[in-house]
């Protein structure tokens, strides 16, 4: 079949559903195809007469001054074609988005004609949608990202939305260009588990979430990253994923996790902690030979204080002995009110004669201390306890706390106001002189 070229291109042109213009550049006539203005809403006849103005007026301030300048390049031969995208008013009062394409028309031998000729395409539902998917980056409570990987050191980032700079300060570009932008300021203390995190997408081709730090100007902030992998059209594997600043809820986590280790009282550590720490230096000291010692303290006849003056003096008592022996013991010592009016303190290495010492010192400080009762007159207020060195003949945290306790008890029976460990108890002897003892509680009240 011998079609002409006319029918040929006209059939081409509206098999695209293009809407065409012609321009004359000196002049300011136009020719616009029907389909031009049926994209609008129009028919052709309706917007007759057609000039350049029938176009000023329909385009968009804004995009008609760029439109403009697009052509001024172009027709100074500084880009090849005319290309923009334009917002143009229909005949209902919408804006319609089009995509504006075309070029200055030039004689066979190359000798520029005065004429622009191009194609406006209907690009609205693929604008409305990309809108819609800028909007809602812009709305969720974190950052969109998506990303691929040739390998697990090759991680690219395709995708980062604009929110990258408000919570880290580094545009969504840089981290498109480089994703180091971004792996940069993860924390040293996380940055191993993070491309763990990343190894295993790349392995497992499942979803994958971590939690890290990131040090935001000099200071850090807990996000969590989820990603999972979706094949594009293209048989590609590309990561799709959020990541969210979770810094509030890992400050409660932290407040929590301290709360549940303090006493409330007194600021110390609980028991809780205690039996975990116990635990802990136990299994060093049977895998490594890591010396300790441990304390048991009790408030000698705390019962009668507490009778006598009455509860609050009695938690005002725990509350200055616990003060007195943090401020004597080092940081590695793990104190702790294990129960009404008990302490225990476990010494990382140390010896039993050094614990001891230490223990005879705490128990002088309170003893020294002034207390001061329900009608503001002062008191005295002794401990007694009992200290033990772990070795290799106790088998079990359980026989360490008994053999400490019964050192206490041992104590207690001998008087009071007094520190025993297995060396004094065997002797049977008091091991504080009876000079720097202050007469205890029970004779005081
Ligand atoms: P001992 O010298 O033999 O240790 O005698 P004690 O009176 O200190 O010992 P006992 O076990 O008979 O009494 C301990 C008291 O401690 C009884 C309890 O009411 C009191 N107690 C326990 N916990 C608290 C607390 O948190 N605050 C106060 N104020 N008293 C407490
Ligand atoms: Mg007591
Ligand atoms: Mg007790």
């Amino acid at each position: 079949m011998n079609l002409s070229a006319e029918l040929r291109l006209k059939a081409i042109i509206d098999g695209t559903r293009a809407g065409t213009w012609e321009w004359n550049i000196r002049t300011g006539d136009v020719v616009f195809n029907e389909r031009w203005a049926t994209m609008l809403g129009f028919t052709l006849d309706e917007i007759q007469p057609l000039s350049i103005e029938t176009w000023n007026q329909l385009c968009h301030p804004d995009d008609l001054k760029r439109s403009y300048e697009l052509i001024g390049q172009h027709l100074d031969n500084k880009i090849p074609f005319y290309e923009c995208l334009c917002r143009v008013r229909r005949k209902d009062g919408s804006w319609c988005w089009i995509k504006d394409r075309g070029m200055l028309v030039k004689q066979a031998d190359g000798t520029p004609t005065e004429w622009m000729m191009g194609t406006h395409i209907d690009v609205s539902s693929e604008q409305e949608s990309q809108q819609h998917f800028t909007h809602l980056a812009a709305s969720v409570p974190g950052i969109l990202f998506s990303f691929e990987m040739d390998s697990p050191d090759a991680l690219r980032f395709t995708y980062v939305s604009e929110r990258s700079y408000a919570y880290f300060g580094i545009t969504c570009t840089a981290i498109e260009e480089d994703a180091s932008a971004f792996f940069d300021i993860v924390h040293p203390l996380d940055s191993s588990e993070v491309h763990a995190t990343v190894q295993n997408c790349y392995r497992s081709l499942s979803e994958a979430s971590c939690q890290f730090r990131m040090v935001i100007d000099g200071a850090e902030q807990w996000f969590r990253a989820v990603a999972r992998p979706i094949q594009d059209p293209f048989g590609k594997l590309v990561w799709h994923g959020m990541l969210v600043n979770i810094d509030d809820q890992k400050q409660l986590e932290n407040t929590l996790a301290r709360l549940s280790i303090t006493d409330e009282l007194t600021g110390l550590f609980n028991r809780r902690y205690l039996t975990q720490a116990l635990n802990d230096a136990m299994e060093l000291y049977q895998r490594y030979q890591s010396p300790f010692s441990l304390i048991s303290l009790d408030v000698d006849h705390f019962k009668k204080i507490n009778d006598h003056h009455g509860h609050l003096v009695g938690d005002n008592v725990l509350s200055k002995i616990a003060g007195l022996m943090a401020d004597r013991l080092r940081t590695t010592d793990i104190v702790a009110r294990t129960g009404g009016e008990e302490f225990l303190v476990i010494l990382p290495n140390t010896t039993e004669k050094e614990a001891t010492q230490i223990a005879e010192t705490l128990r002088q400080m309170v003893n020294q201390a002034e207390f001061l009762g329900h009608d503001n007159t002062p008191f005295i207020v002794a401990i007694s306890g009992g200290v033990l060195e772990m070795s290799e003949d106790i088998a079990s945290v359980e026989e360490l706390l008994k053999r400490s306790d019964q050192l206490l008890y041992e104590a207690k029976d001998r008087g009071r106001n007094m520190v025993l460990d297995e060396q004094t108890a065997s002797t049977r002897a008091p091991l504080h002189s009876g000079s720097n003892a202050r007469p205890h509680n029970d004779v005081e009240i």
